[in-house]
Parts: structure tokens; C-alpha cells; sequence
């Protein structure tokens, strides 16, 4: 198995949001907010390549909606989805499988593009990943999700005929833990308090364990316990879920890969006075 970064450019939300509880001039050290309190953050995406398989692990923001939309998210920087996998020497096409760990634009929005009036496909050659409950919620959102939710890229991917359900899990222990019949040594973790349902896959990477946070740590910045994003669903519950997770990465060393933080690939943990913390970080191509 070979594993690479593939960036599909930065956007921008608000530093509140991302930070709920916490107050701005704690939060605001570590993630600098413009003069709009905007900050900047990484579409992150993980590209795993095994044998004839060649699986992406979410895809960005697309680009499909109009200027009116884009000037909400401020898209910049020079990477893009197809500039990232080129430089890794693969195009879209060579795409076997996009895995989605759930359904929010900032996730999805590339696995679905315009041509012309109408919607389709942007990894032609591709199955999709999601899972049963997690489409099910996106089809009916709740007001406060609704916005996440984009009926532009929920409907085309669930009519898209490419869509396949990774097995829900039947109890707690396989909640955590879920092998995949996907590839050796990639399992999926499944986690309900930003969304129903969040899929986190785990991967066995010469000899170390490393996980793809998506939204549990968005970023370096999320693993103090209570910074928790505002879009949470179920704040309290992603509280629970840090913990038992950091608490696991730690004592048995894992590698923690961060969709959004705007400068940190991945990190190990340390435990310090004030609890876990970043020990070291790198980029995964260093591994
Ligand atoms: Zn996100």
C-alpha cells in the first residue's frame, strides 16, 4: 500500500464556528482570523494506492456552484484536486474508488460536477462509498445541516448508480472499529457527534496505525477537549468521542491525519500537564 497527500486547495470559515465554545482570543493564537474573522483551512484529501485499487479518500469542495456561493467559502491557493493527483502522477480517471466520510460540500462536492444543466459524475470510473444511515440523513437534513447538505451533490450521488454502502456496524465494539472488505489493513470508525454516522478510515501504513480525522480533529488545533466546531450536531457526544479517541491514539502511538488543519499534515500525541497534546508533526510523505 502507498499513501499520498493530495490537497484540493484551501477555503475559509468563520474562526467562531470552528472554535464553538471557546472565546477568540484563545483560539485566535493558534489560527489567526482576518479582518472578516474568516480563517483559512486545507481541503485535505488521502490517496491510497494498493494493487489495481486506487481509492481517494473525500475530494474537496468541487466547483460546480456560482461565484455567489464561492464568495461565501473564499477558495485560494494554487492546489487543486486534478493539479495534486498529477503531481502524484495519476489523473481522475485512474480513480477506483471515492470514499466519502460523509456527505457535508466541504467533503463531497468534488465527486459531482456540471456539465452543461446536469449533474453528474466527476470520477467517471469510480464507485462511491457512504454508508445506509448516513445517506438517509442527508436526504432528509435537519435545518441546522440543511446548509451542508447540498441537494446538488446528495441527489446526483445517491441516483449516480456508482454508490455502494459500507457495512453499518451492529454494536459499540464494531462502532469503533469496522473491518472493511475494501483492502487489507484499512478498517473504518464510525463516529456520530459532528454528523449521523461519520466514517474515519484507519490504515495499517508500515507498521504504524493512521487515522483520517475528517471532522472529529479537523485540525491540530480541535485536540484540546473542549474546542469543538459550532457545526457539530451533537457536541457532547463528539466531546466523548475525542476523548476515548485521543486517549487510544495516544497509548498506542498513532498517526493522526488532518483533512483541514491549513499547515499541519499529520501528527503523533504526547500527554502533558494540560492534557494531549501535538508531540511531533510531519508530512505523511515522510513516513
Ligand atoms: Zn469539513
Amino acid at each position: 500500500m502507498k499513501l499520498y497527500s493530495v490537497n484540493a486547495g484551501h477555503f475559509k470559515l468563520d474562526g467562531g464556528a470552528m472554535f464553538g465554545v471557546v472565546p477568540k482570543s484563545m483560539w485566535n493564537k493558534i489560527n489567526p482570523a482576518d479582518e472578516n474573522n474568516m480563517c483559512s483551512w486545507a481541503l485535505r484529501c488521502l490517496l491510497i494506492e494498493d494493487g489495481n485499487r486506487l481509492i481517494l479518500v473525500d475530494n474537496g469542495m468541487g466547483d460546480k456552484q456560482d461565484a455567489k456561493f464561492f464568495g461565501h467559502y473564499y477558495l485560494h491557493g494554487a492546489d487543486s484536486l486534478d493539479t495534486s493527483l498529477a503531481r502524484h502522477g495519476f489523473h481522475r480517471d485512474d480513480i477506483t474508488d471515492v470514499f466519502l466520510t460523509h456527505l457535508h460540500f466541504d467533503h463531497c462536492g468534488g465527486a459531482i460536477k456540471k456539465e452543461g444543466d446536469k449533474l453528474i459524475p466527476a470520477f467517471k470510473n469510480a464507485t462511491y462509498w457512504s454508508n445506509e444511515k448516513h445517506l438517509n440523513w442527508a436526504l432528509h437534513p435537519n435545518d441546522r445541516e440543511k446548509a451542508s447538505f447540498l441537494k446538488e451533490n446528495i441527489l446526483p450521488i445517491s441516483e449516480s448508480g456508482q454508490l455502494k454502502f459500507i457495512d453499518l456496524p451492529s454494536g459499540e465494539q464494531e462502532e469503533k472499529l469496522q473491518q472493511s472488505d475494501f483492502i487489507d489493513g484499512f478498517s473504518v470508525r464510525f463516529v456520530n457527534g459532528h454528523t449521523e454516522k461519520m466514517m474515519l478510515p484507519q490504515l495499517s501504513y508500515k507498521g504504524r496505525t493512521i487515522v483520517y480525522m475528517a471532522d472529529l480533529l479537523p485540525s491540530a488545533g480541535h485536540i484540546p477537549i473542549p474546542y469543538v466546531m459550532a457545526y457539530d450536531m451533537f457536541p457532547l457526544t463528539t466531546l466523548k468521542e475525542k476523548k476515548s479517541f485521543l486517549q487510544e491514539a495516544f497509548d498506542n502511538n498513532y498517526i493522526l491525519f488532518f483533512e483541514h488543519d491549513p499547515a499541519l499534515e499529520c501528527c503523533t500525541l504526547a500527554m502533558t500537564e494540560k492534557g494531549i497534546r501535538v508531540k511531533e508533526n510531519f508530512l505523511l510523505s515522510s513516513i
